[in-house]
């Protein structure tokens, strides 16, 4: 199950909503692009006990789009401290889980 997360920055308005942890068979983890100097959700790769026929359907989606930034399909990303650090100013962002999803 994954979990619909918006994140916010009172200081500085900056506000995001992303997706991370277990869904559609694939895991989903919010990282920094270095790039697009923002905060995207990044496609890992299939969940660890993804069905055999859903790896084969999804493989060539996965090894397309596993560990790119999903704006500018690059792959400077950076790990996002579990701090929440705004990326803009560094304040720690606020976090409220949305809604759920698999
Ligand atoms: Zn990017
Ligand atoms: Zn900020």
């Amino acid at each position: 199950m994954g979990v619909g997360v918006r994140l916010t920055c009172s200081l500085c308005n900056t506000s995001y909503d992303l997706v991370e942890g277990h869904g559609f068979f694939v895991e989903q983890a919010i990282k920094y692009c270095r790039d697009c100097e923002e905060l995207v959700s990044v496609l890992i790769g299939f969940v660890p006990n993804c069905p055999e026929e859903e790896i084969s359907k999804g493989r060539h989606h996965v090894d397309k789009y596993a560990n790119r930034c999903s704006n500018c399909n690059g792959l400077n990303l950076d790990d996002w401290p579990s701090t929440n650090p705004c990326p803009t100013c560094g304040k720690p962002m606020q976090r409220e889980e949305t809604y759920l999803w698999d």
